[in-house]
């Protein structure tokens, strides 16, 4: 049976448009977002890994070297297994500084380009026998299929196909850096039908070739042989060699590093990989056995490698053959793609850019899209071109193996990453080129078969086919000893440890806090537009702006140390870790520090001890919850602490400091002192200046109201360095304490006051009353005019100075009375009314009126009697301040929880330099005799009683520059709405304002 060309040609272009068309309506959204990021589109994705020769060579793999073809499969799961310790990392360093490519990390690591770009030419070297492996598998497939001999036009059309499907799907996105969802699905799809032919076929196999299981076992009972040449050369030495080639390939070849990593949606997707990956490989390695197993009961034509074809065509069933094919060139085409897109980063990275970079007026992300694709379409041809060099002469396993054992050399480097900080880049370079040159020599030239008699005698045994392995165990130590010794011989640079500390496992990144010259994200825009244009620059900037949650605004150091890394990562995914490096610290470098300050980064350290502490395991976990802990303690910590660098950055700021400044930790910690507002700028600045280390009774005007504060420092040093030493500052609010101080040497002063007022009232009273009933006898005894109308003056004046012990006496009785403050429903509106109607009855009116505007329904607590003394005072003052015939209003305000009294004048004002004063004692501005400077006084008494608080206001007119308003809070009746029955203000008529 044979099957016509152009029906294959068919076959094949409808397999090619059916995975267009799955990358196509993922790209445009159609595929539900749950289905794309599901774990198991990640795990099937990673099938990547069996490419052709799992699918066809591991058959040969069996026939050849027996069990040993599972090495193939286990290679990866071990590596799989290790996911924590090996791809997790890895993982994490990719993902933190954008490394797209196993050249990128080593460019990174190690701070060379030189480590990149070799890894670069190394890696191209060794993936192109892997992709003429895949075009060659697809032309032989057709060959065995049609038995004509055009496959190398069909496989070269089939080329020309992956490319676009490269092109049109693998370029997409390099602006924004979102993952290509389109062709991960597509290659997930792919897994899906390999894994199915492969299981359909491996079915047929059992239940029609030897009917069921039974059917085997008889004839692996009749010919036991097959079964032992399973089973004997596992001792031997490829069996180790290839399980360690197979599990460095997991992880260092282009095409499983691009789909484990580039294309990771989330780094819990890896777990599910541990096991989902060797699951999948098993269920397919299922197969592998009876396949062999079935093409030898068969006596199929063709050699064990294409078994898998073989059999539907021996079975004369065409849709078995079918499903073979199209299982093989999904298989091809998968791989080809991934790879090629891997390795056009690579080159583009390492060897394009930092050779040539594009000029800055064209637009960079369109011409790195079109560049790339010329690498794409490059990359494919080349391997075209070694397929049709190497003349299809080659077995696939040799094909395999020879790649393998190249991509081998990466995984010392790769461990070194991870595990050996005291690698540098001599060592691995070195090393590298030690290691491929062993290769090359002992197994790439014997492949393209243009020399096999070199005259030493120990590569002339590497030749032979045998012994590969031993060629790849020596070209691994020497790349290995070579490695350790240089790196141990040589220096590590500074830079080259930061990086290294970065990539370690072991270390914790610690990085360092130093100044970025440019001062804005304004300027980093500028800056950057020099190399990469204004519109990139912008987009650029923008970008990280947007990664960090930072505002254009940006100014704190630690803020624009943090854009500084991220732009670096940024461009890093976007040009690869080389270029972006030089590109920032050319144009945007950190400020070079005189005394080479450096101190580390508290607050990126604690930020990213957030991130990752639900990692944390054991003792670190322990101590970070140690370390949260103390935060915590020193964040509610009651008292407002803040502490800095020695070069003036906030390194903490705690929320009684946010309560007390009003400033916000968020947007303080990062910035410098001198940053943050007035007036708590100079008040820090200038105690952390000063040599003292305490302040006391700093006094600071906060929106218009006095505030008192103490301060405290103390030195904590931030390193080991004694010079790097920080502060911590205490700022402690006195404004409470000195503000009752003050009332309370108010109070104290009246009390005594009161005390003496009382004494002299009495010591005075009797005389005087002496002195009235003389003068009184004397007006009524005497008939001299003249006399009579002298005691007429006397009792005048006694009359005023009795009303003067009158209103002593009262002050002093107000300062005493505190227990016997009546407390009751109080209307403000019947005391303004009892005031105002005893005011009236005075002769020196000068025709004042008093207009009662307060609301007859608002209650507040209080002694009636006492408040009525207080409206009193305060009108009489008012009248006094007035112009002949003005108006005085009184008036109320509801608030929730308070009633307020305001009484309004449009007299003279009070002056600003007397308004401190005017609650004294005997404080008035009034003339002798006229004033006793005790009326205010004792509303400031009366309403502390009331618990409540006096306002002035003065002028009240800002334009004529008069009146006066004293407005009077006083706890408000809560009933007061319900309440229907009054208690009116009981009448004394007694009082008098004083
Ligand atoms: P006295 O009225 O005996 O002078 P007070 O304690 O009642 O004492 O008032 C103290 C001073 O406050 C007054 O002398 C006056 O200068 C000033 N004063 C009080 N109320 C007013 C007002 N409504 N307008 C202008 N000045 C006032
Ligand atoms: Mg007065």
């Amino acid at each position: 049976m044979s099957f016509d060309l152009s029906q294959l040609t068919g076959i094949s272009i409808a397999y090619l448009l059916f995975l267009f068309g799955c990358a196509w309506v993922t790209e445009k959204g159609w595929i539900p977002e749950r289905f794309i990021a599901h774990p198991l589109t990640y795990v099937l994705s990673l099938g990547v890994y069996a490419g052709a020769w799992a699918f066809f060579g591991t058959i040969g793999l069996a026939h050849q070297f027996g069990f040993v073809f599972l090495a193939y499969y286990l290679g990866i799961c071990g590596a799989y297994l290790l996911a924590p310790v090996l791809l997790s990392p890895i993982l994490r360093i990719t993902r933190t500084y954008q490394l797209g490519s196993l050249a990128d990390i080593f460019a990174f690591r190690f701070r060379s380009t030189w480590a990149g770009t070799l890894t670069t030419i190394f890696m191209l070297l060794a993936a192109l026998p892997l992709l003429a492996l895949q075009i060659q598998a697809v032309a032989d497939t057709i060959h065995i299929m049609t038995m004509e001999s055009s496959q190398d036009r069909l496989a070269f059309g089939f080329c020309l196909i992956i490319m676009l499907f490269a092109m049109a799907f693998g370029t997409r996105h390099i602006a924004t850096r979102e993952k290509h969802h389109g062709l991960v699905f597509a290659i997930a799809m792919e897994s899906v039908i390999k894994l199915v032919a492969m299981l359909i076929i491996g079915g047929v196999i059992l239940f029609e070739v030897f009917d069921g299981p039974q059917g085997l076992q008889q004839w692996l009972d009749i010919n036991a042989e097959v079964l032992t040449s399973l089973h004997a050369p596992l001792q031997d030495g490829p069996w180790r060699t290839l399980l360690l080639m197979f599990f460095a390939s997991a992880i260092v070849m282009p095409h499983m590093f691009h789909m484990a990593f580039n294309e990771n949606l989330n780094p819990r997707h890896l777990n599910a990989a541990s096991w989902g990956l060797p699951l999948f490989l098993l269920v397919m390695s299922i197969s592998a056995p009876l396949i062999l197993w079935g093409g030898l009961r068969l006596e199929t034509s063709a050699v064990p490698e294409y078994f898998i074809l073989g059999i539907g065509l021996a079975m004369e069933s065409p849709a078995l053959s079918i499903i073979a094919y199209v299982g093989g060139m999904s298989a091809a085409s998968g791989l080809t793609i991934v790879t090629t897109l891997a390795l056009s980063a690579m080159i583009m990275n390492h060897l394009v850019l930092p050779v040539y970079q594009p000029p800055t007026s064209i637009n960079i992300y369109r011409w790195l899209k079109w560049t790339k694709r010329l690498l794409i379409a490059a990359i494919i041809l080349t391997s075209y071109g070694f397929y049709r060099l190497l003349k299809a002469q080659q077995d696939l396993t040799n094909l395999a193996i020879v790649a393998f054992v190249a991509t081998l050399q990466f995984l010392p480097g790769v461990l070194a990453t991870l595990y050996w900080p005291q690698a540098n880049r001599k060592g691995f370079i070195c090393g590298l080129v030690t290691g491929m040159t062993v290769w090359f020599v002992t197994m790439l030239i014997p492949l393209t078969g243009n020399l096999d008699a070199i005259d030493l005698y120990w590569i002339q045994i590497s030749l032979t086919s045998n012994t590969w392995h031993w060629a790849t165990l020596t070209s691994l130590a020497a790349n290995i000893l070579v490695f350790i010794l240089v790196s141990m011989s040589s220096p590590i640079s500074r830079e080259e440890e930061n990086a290294a500390e970065a990539c370690s496992v072991q270390i914790l990144d610690r990085p360092s806090r130093r100044t970025v010259s440019a001062t804005s994200p304004k300027e980093f825009q500028e800056r950057l537009s020099q190399p990469l244009g204004t519109y990139t620059a912008q987009r650029e900037v923008a970008q990280a702006l947007n990664d960090l949650k930072m505002s254009i605004n940006e100014r704190r150091p630690y803020a624009l140390r943090r854009l500084r890394d991220r732009l670096e990562a940024n461009l890093s995914g976007l040009m690869g870790p080389s270029v972006a490096q030089e590109i920032l610290n050319r144009w945007l470098p950190y400020e070079e520090q005189a005394d080479a300050y450096i101190t580390e980064d508290i607050n990126f350290i604690e930020n990213r001890l957030e991130d990752y502490h639900y990692r944390l395991t054991g003792l670190a976990a322990e101590l970070d919850s140690l370390r949260r802990y103390h935060r915590r303690t020193l964040q509610n910590l009651p008292m407002a602490v803040c502490s800095l660098g020695r070069d003036g950055e906030i390194l903490m700021w705690n929320r009684a400091m946010e309560h007390t400044t009003g400033i916000s930790g968020n947007n303080t910690v990062g910035s410098r002192l001198d940053s943050i507002d007035e007036p708590w700028r100079s008040l820090l600045s200038t105690f952390v200046d000063d040599s003292s280390r305490h302040q006391h009774k700093q006094k600071l005007t906060i929106s218009g109201h006095p505030h008192w504060f103490n301060l405290h420092k103390a030195t904590i040093s931030e390193s080991k360095a004694e010079t790097d030493q920080g502060l911590v500052i205490l700022l402690e609010d006195l404004t409470d304490t000195q503000m009752l101080e003050a009332k309370l040497i108010h109070s104290e002063r009246l009390a005594s006051i009161g005390r003496l007022a009382a004494g002299v009232a009495h010591e005075i009273g009797n005389p005087l009353t002496g002195v009235d009933c003389l003068a009184q006898e004397l007006r009524t005894l005497s008939d001299d005019q003249d006399t009579r109308e002298v005691a007429e003056q006397i009792l005048d004046q006694t009359k005023r100075i009795s009303r003067i012990l009158h209103s002593l006496i009262n002050f002093a009785h107000s300062g005493q009375t505190s227990e016997s403050l009546t407390i009751e429903p109080v209307s403000l509106y019947q005391c303004s009314n009892e005031a105002t109607s005893l005011l009236s009855l005075r002769k020196d009116n000068r025709g004042i009126r008093f207009v009662n505007n307060c609301n007859p329904d608002l209650l507040v607590t209080g002694d009636p009697q006492k408040l009525t003394q207080v409206i009193i005072n305060l009108l009489s003052n008012a009248r006094d301040a007035s112009p002949e015939n003005a108006i005085v209003t009184i008036n109320t305000i509801a608030w929730e929880h308070s009633i307020t009294l305001e009484i309004t004048d449009n007299g003279s004002g009070i002056p600003e330099h007397i308004r401190d004063r005017l609650f004294e004692p005997f404080f008035t501005t009034k003339e002798a005799g006229k004033g006793t400077g005790l009326g205010l006084a004792l509303v400031y008494s009366i309403i502390e009683e009331h618990f409540g608080t006096i306002t002035i206001q003065s002028p009240v007119d800002e334009q004529t520059h008069r009146g006066t308003r004293f407005s009077i809070s006083l706890p408000r009746h809560m009933a007061d709405l319900n309440q229907t029955t009054l208690k009116p203000a009981s009448a004394h008529r007694d009082m008098e304002a004083v």
